[in-house]
């Protein structure tokens, strides 16, 4: 597998500045982040046999430089329980993809481990370009795009800024547990936010990072979608 720098000049190579969800989650691996595993099916067929190895439910979601919001062209699927469903989707996916846009290049479609839903966060980075890298923490969904309850810090962070981030949040309650639901598991939370820190100080490259969202459980935490900026 290819270094973090092997896949920043891979990147610049090709004159792309949005890595693809497979690099993204490659050096988010590498900085030890929790990613969702994932391999390319370039036809049904293999879809379908991927599917089998990774093990169902799975998700399928269109790998191409020119989409960088999946969803937004019909290009994810997910809770695939059987070979049926994935063959089905397969052909779905390729179909709303050519709809939108019809010139995008297709590199294939992911076949993904599909993440038990559970609460769901935001780790970010952002270049500031007087302060440097400043990261970003939130709850997902309604209470970062609605209702904007988000914190940032200027990077580096230590453990008990990590903490104290999470803690800020108005829906840090929520993080808790609440209602019989289980608390979520902060310590691995604080571990991303702290590898996610230790990445932007290393690659000042990066002008944007977005892990949105994070699943996180009582025990762990898995990132299912990842996407990074460069300069
Ligand atoms: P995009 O943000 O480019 O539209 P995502 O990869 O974030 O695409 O997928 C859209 C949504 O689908 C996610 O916000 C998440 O709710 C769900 N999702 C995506 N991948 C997975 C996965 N591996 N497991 C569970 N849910 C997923
Ligand atoms: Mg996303």
């Amino acid at each position: 597998m290819k270094s973090v720098s092997g896949i920043f000049s891979q990147a610049v190579k090709e004159g792309r500045k949005n890595l693809l969800e497979t690099e993204a989650k490659a050096v988010c691996r590498d900085y030890g982040i929790p990613v969702t595993k994932s391999e390319l099916a370039t036809n049904e067929q293999e879809a379908a046999r991927l599917a089998e190895k990774i093990g169902f439910p799975v998700v399928l979601k269109i790998l191409s430089p020119d989409i960088i919001h999946k969803s937004d062209v019909g290009g994810v699927m997910i809770n695939l329980k059987d070979e049926k469903e994935v063959r089905n989707a397969y052909q779905q996916i390729m179909k709303n993809v050519k709809n939108h846009n019809a010139k995008a290049k297709i590199l294939g479609i992911l076949v993904q481990e599909m993440a038990p839903s559970s609460t769901e966060v935001i780790v970010g980075a952002i270049k500031d370009p007087q302060f440097g890298p400043a990261l970003m923490f939130g709850l997902g969904g309604v209470f970062v795009e609605v209702l904007k309850d988000v914190t940032f810090r200027i990077a580096p962070v230590a453990a008990d800024e990590a903490r104290e981030m999470i803690g800020e949040v108005k829906a840090y309650p929520l993080l808790k547990g609440y209602r019989g639901s289980p608390p979520a598991d902060i310590d691995a939370i604080v571990k991303i936010i702290l590898a996610t820190s230790k990445l932007v100080m290393e690659h000042q490259e990066v002008k944007e990072l977005d892990l949105n969202p994070i699943m996180v459980y009582e025990k762990g935490a898995k990132t299912v979608d990842a996407r990074i900026i460069l300069e």
